[in-house]
């Protein structure tokens, strides 16, 4: 029987990947060692209990009490915060599921790996931050990462039983998110539910606002980068309002593969669990004849700072991916509370990237674990800073955080 983890159960791929593997069988197919959920304990023990699990751990310790009386009785065993998640991936398990969001997925994904494991890795963040060392740790035991991202598996998919040599190019499509269609002066003055609004693809509440900035496709070209080996000026990006073409690659010979299906994240999740067999998955089968169309546009760069931030994150690499990151998910923090606006958080990734080419020497090559997480931090105490000048003086109550 197959034992697997799910770190992030309880977000919008972790219950995409229980809906998954309880279609495949649950309790009944597949052995289940760890589920970690952040403080939705309610959801969290429940799918412990459905699938059996051996332990269930939540990232917040004030949690650890109602997840205790949740599965009372059960025989799983109970834990909560980040040492307790990063202990759980200590666990053995053939198949773990790397789905929390943002950096705190790095250290229980690194910690999979340990155990040659195969990573089915959603967790993007990991690779931009720590992208050489996830890389050298898995091929140190063994380990196989697999990629869930839409783009990264439609890539991995058109890449089978060809040779990376002969890839002249990788498109990665992008929605546009949610505000791709205002004008550009009125960016500025988009709201969280606005910009919450995306088209096609339902994700959690992070990732759908990173969609609207194109932080999250700045991100992806970083991932495809890393995933790949490829250079930089071989991964283009374009729009491609109506989400059916995963992404591209381009050989040598002038030939595309494109990866289509239905905008339903369980395509990419489930050619991860059953790879390197495909199996049936519930999702919806496109009807082209309905579709009938197709449309691509060039992303305007103006609208999309981050698209070329990532750009300069790439030819200094380093600890520039770490710092890049981080300020990201600081900003993000600032707008969703309302201290920042839509466009300041590019302006606050981009004054934090600046800043940081003085502080530390993004550049060093030989990147530990330590370093990487001296870089995140720095990244988030310097973006806080700017972030909170950019509220005052704008007149909006800043974020401060504890
Ligand atoms: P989500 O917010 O819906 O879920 C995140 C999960 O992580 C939840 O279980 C949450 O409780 C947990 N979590 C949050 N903060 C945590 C912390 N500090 N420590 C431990 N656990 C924590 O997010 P999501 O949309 O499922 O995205 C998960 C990851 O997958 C992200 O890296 C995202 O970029 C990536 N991804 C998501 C989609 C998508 O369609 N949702 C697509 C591609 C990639
Ligand atoms: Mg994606």
């Amino acid at each position: 029987m197959r034992s697997i983890s799910i770190f992030g159960a309880t977000g919008s791929i972790g219950e995409s990947t229980f809906d998954l593997i309880t279609r495949a069988g649950g309790a009944d197919a597949f052995r289940t060692v760890a589920l970690t959920g952040g403080q939705n304990v309610v959801r969290l023990a429940q799918m412990a209990r459905i699938l059996r699990a051996e332990i269930a751990v939540c990232a917040d310790p004030r949690g650890l009490p109602a997840l205790r009386d949740a599965l009372a009785g059960s025989g799983i065993e109970v834990a909560a915060g980040a040492d307790a998640i990063a202990e759980a991936a200590d666990r053995p398990a053939d198949w773990v599921m790397s789905a929390i969001v943002g950096a705190a997925g790095l250290v229980p994904g690194l910690r999979a790996l340990r155990h040659g494991k195969t990573l089915a890795l959603a967790n993007k963040e990991s690779l931009v931050t720590a992208g050489p060392l996830l890389m050298a740790e898995a091929a140190r035991h063994g380990a196989r990462i697999l990629p869930v991202d839409s783009e990264h598996s439609a890539i991995f998919q058109g890449l089978v039983g060809e040779d990376i040599a002969a890839v002249e190019r990788i498109i990665l499509t992008a929605s546009g998110g949610a505000l791709r269609d205002w004008p550009l002066e009125a960016l500025a003055n988009a709201t969280v539910t606005e910009a919450l609004a995306h088209p096609n693809w339902a994700m959690g509440q992070r990732i759908t606002i990173d969609s609207a900035s194109m932080f999250n496709k700045a991100l992806e070209v970083i991932e495809t980068r890393e995933y790949f080996g490829i250079s930089p000026d071989q991964i283009e990006v374009i729009i491609h309002p109506e989400s059916l073409i995963h992404s591209m690659v381009g050989f040598r010979d002038g030939a595309i593969m494109a990866h289509m299906g239905a905008p339903d994240m369980r395509h990419s999740i489930g050619y991860a669990l059953n790879w390197p067999e495909r199996r049936d998955i519930p999702v919806a089968r496109l009807d082209l004849a309905q579709i009938a169309t197709l449309s691509f546009r060039a992303p305007d760069m103006a609208r999309y700072p981050a698209l070329r931030l990532c750009r300069d994150v790439m030819r200094t690499r380093g600890l520039a991916g770490a710092a890049f990151n981080a300020a990201k998910e600081v900003a993000l923090d600032h707008f969703l509370a309302g201290g920042i606006g839509f466009m300041d958080m590019a302006g606050v990734v981009e004054d934090t990237l600046a800043r940081l080419l003085s502080d530390l020497c993004l550049e060093s090559d030989v990147i530990t674990l330590e370093e990487i997480q001296g870089a995140d931090h720095l990244a988030r105490r310097r973006a806080g800073e700017f972030a909170v000048a950019r509220s005052m003086a704008q007149g909006r109550m800043p974020k401060i955080d504890a």
